[in-house]
């Protein structure tokens, strides 16, 4: 019997001490531990022309839930993975991924395009444009299926940055600047770096309802791409009236949001 009650003691123990573990360990930690569990997974959310609403591609958006089966926030573990240097390897996970399931998918529809988010810290390593250029040869598919957004204040402007962007538009990627409008936005700024397109970000549809001083600013950032040559994306279209004000004001615009669809997983993204 004390041996039992030992045991028993024993165990609580070590049960207590792995939880203590897992509370003290660090997000980083517990997402290197997340990518090799299977925890986590990727969901895409439709891009559809403003104009006929018809999907031109997808967004691919990491889901994480961890081991008592929350979900934990992109927006949360990707800046935790950025600061502890392994944003590379969540990029890559993503890349492989994407190919994975939607390979077939891509080979039959050589227009559609998958955008998957990235640091600068991934297009400034010599090695990511060469990765990514064998898997997608490993695919069979070209470099037109898959673009890159790089997160506006993550393009903080440097020289660098300038020529790794310019080596991926050469190779036949679209990059885009995303949740453009938030930080850094000027004129000089982005005629500095040159991208195939801005994602307007979506705090400007929350300004339509204010009737603030963003209402001023999204007609004006859509002129200044227009005389740059810049395509547009409009993110987080929830209605219909924001739809329609975007299309008055950039008819030849893409758009992504819950209006048009949620992020869904990939057996749905062609579904119908
Ligand atoms: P993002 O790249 O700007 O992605 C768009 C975010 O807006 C997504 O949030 C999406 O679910 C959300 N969204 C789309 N339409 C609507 C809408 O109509 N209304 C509202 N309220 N929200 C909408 P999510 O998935 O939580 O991702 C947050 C951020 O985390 C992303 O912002 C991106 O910066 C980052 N992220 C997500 N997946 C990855 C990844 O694989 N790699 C990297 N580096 N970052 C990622
Ligand atoms: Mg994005
Ligand atoms: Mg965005
Ligand atoms: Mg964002």
């Amino acid at each position: 019997e004390f041996g039992v009650f030992g045991l028993l003691i024993g165990l609580s123990g070590g049960f207590a001490a792995s939880v203590f573990i897992t509370r003290s360990k660090s997000l980083g930690k517990q997402l290197r531990m997340a990518m090799r569990s299977g925890q986590l997974k990727i969901v895409y959310q439709p891009i559809v022309r403003l104009s006929d609403r018809r999907q031109v591609g997808a967004e691919a958006l990491l889901r994480w839930t961890d081991a008592t089966g929350k979900p934990v926030s992109p927006d949360a573990f990707i800046s935790a993975a950025e600061h502890e240097g392994f944003i590379g390897q969540i990029t890559r996970f993503v890349v492989n991924r994407v190919l994975e399931e939607l390979g077939p998918e891509l080979r039959r529809r050589p227009a559609f395009q998958v955008t998957i988010n990235v640091a600068a810290s991934d297009i400034l390593d010599n090695a990511f444009l060469p990765f990514l250029g064998a898997r997608l040869q490993e695919a069979a598919l070209s470099a037109g299926s898959i673009g890159l957004e790089l997160t506006e204040r993550t393009t903080a402007n440097s020289r660098e940055l300038g020529k790794a962007i310019a080596r991926l538009r050469e190779a036949g990627h679209k990059v885009y600047i995303d949740d453009f409008g938030t930080d850094y936005s000027s004129l000089s700024y982005l005629s500095r770096l040159r991208v195939d397109a801005i994602k307007i970000n979506r705090t400007f549809m929350q300004a339509l309802h204010d009737q603030s001083e963003e209402d001023t600013i999204a007609p004006q950032i859509v002129a200044m791409a227009e005389v740059l040559g810049l395509n547009i994306v409009i993110e987080g279209i929830e209605e219909e009236q924001q739809a329609a004000y975007f299309l008055t004001l950039a008819p030849k615009a893409m758009a992504q949001g819950w209006l048009f669809s949620k992020p869904v997983e990939a057996g749905r993204l062609f579904a119908g």
